[in-house]
């Protein structure tokens, strides 16, 4: 099977955090913190459409303004979502800048933020012609866990403590679907744009009966009941689930909410600043531990898990943290 999500930590663990997710076949991606992006060219930020910030200590969140250069200009709409006070931060970056000039640009800039509160979730649009001035008031809407939905595939988030309020969240596909190319080539149709709308088709839940047109090359089609047609080509399996969580304490509160969010994750992204040694650093500084994150990985029963965002005092130590969680994830298990 080919997962529709191929997630991917920017930088190396101990560089600043950040998860970037394209799709297959699709071009369009998500990304989830934004510390230092350079590791990211210009095409693959231009894929961005959602953007997920756990919160906004500089090491999250200084790639922004890196993103927001390169989308300057251009007919976007980049949606983001960050926790408590997170107008508040945004606005004071795009405040740091003249913008006399862009709102005459003929490609406008469009930013839709969500504040994650405890009660509600507040959206706010910033366009570059009003020179990211809001003109509207935060909209309000109701929260339940769910940030962004599609047929396809959700986001959801959990409010975690770190000393402020922070955010993870976890991505969830409704169920995947496989393309049998081997199916399609005896079929004598030709793979393209039309299997995205068959896909689409299935994710909307279309009646099995409706008529479905599919490509057999040199502008001829071949007529199908939607149904028939998946059931041909089509392998649907439980769909893939990412969770990531960064920054946060080892308290009780917090250790239910994440595996509450990242239970039965195909892989979760956890960081682990500290070894169990400096455990009362970790408290301190609202961090976990590698072997606490191996716990929660255990206790979420998650398929697969990496920890990152390793502190400088462990330099050319990630194996000790990598085996410290490695282990800790193995006791909790056949506990
Ligand atoms: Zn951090
Ligand atoms: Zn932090």
């Amino acid at each position: 099977m080919r997962p529709r999500f191929h997630p991917r930590l920017i930088n190396g663990p101990y560089g600043d955090p950040g998860l970037y997710v394209p799709f297959l076949f699709e071009n369009r991606a998500i990304i989830v913190d934004m510390g230092d992006t350079d590791l990211l060219s210009a095409r693959d930020l231009l894929k961005i459409g959602h953007a997920f910030i756990t919160h906004t200590h500089i090491d999250h969140f200084i790639g922004f303004d890196r993103i927001l250069r390169i989308f300057l200009g251009r007919e976007k709409n980049l949606h983001l979502y960050g926790p408590r006070g997170f107008f508040k931060n945004v606005e004071g970056k795009l405040a740091a800048y003249a913008w006399n000039l862009v709102k005459n640009y003929k490609h406008k800039l469009g930013l839709y933020l969500t504040e994650v509160r405890r009660d509600c979730l507040l959206t706010r649009e910033y366009f570059c012609q009003n020179e990211f001035v809001p003109i509207t008031k935060a909209v309000k809407h109701s929260f339940n866990e769910v940030l962004y939905e599609e047929p396809a595939f959700r986001v959801s988030a959990a409010i975690l403590d770190h000393g402020i309020p922070c955010l993870g969240f976890a991505i969830k596909e409704r169920f995947h679907v496989n393309i049998n190319r081997d199916r399609i080539a005896a079929l004598e149709l030709h793979t393209g744009p039309w299997l995205t709308e068959f896909k689409k088709a299935l994710y909307d839940g279309k009646d099995v009966d409706s008529e479905f047109e599919a490509n057999s090359g040199k502008g001829q089609t071949q007529q199908f009941r939607l149904g028939e047609l998946a059931d041909q080509i089509a392998m649907i399996t439980p769909g893939q689930k990412i969770t990531y969580i960064s920054d946060v304490g080892y308290n009780s509160n917090n250790k239910d909410r994440i595996v509450s969010l990242a239970k039965d994750s195909d892989h979760l992204f956890i960081e682990a600043a500290f070894l169990e040694a400096h455990k009362d650093i970790a408290f301190e500084k609202n961090h976990l531990t590698a072997r606490q994150a191996g716990i929660i990985a255990a206790m979420a029963r998650v398929k697969q898990f990496t920890i990152f965002h390793f502190s400088p005092r462990y330099t050319d130590q990630a194996h000790l943290l990598q085996e410290e969680a490695r282990q800790a994830y193995e006791e909790e298990v056949s506990r």
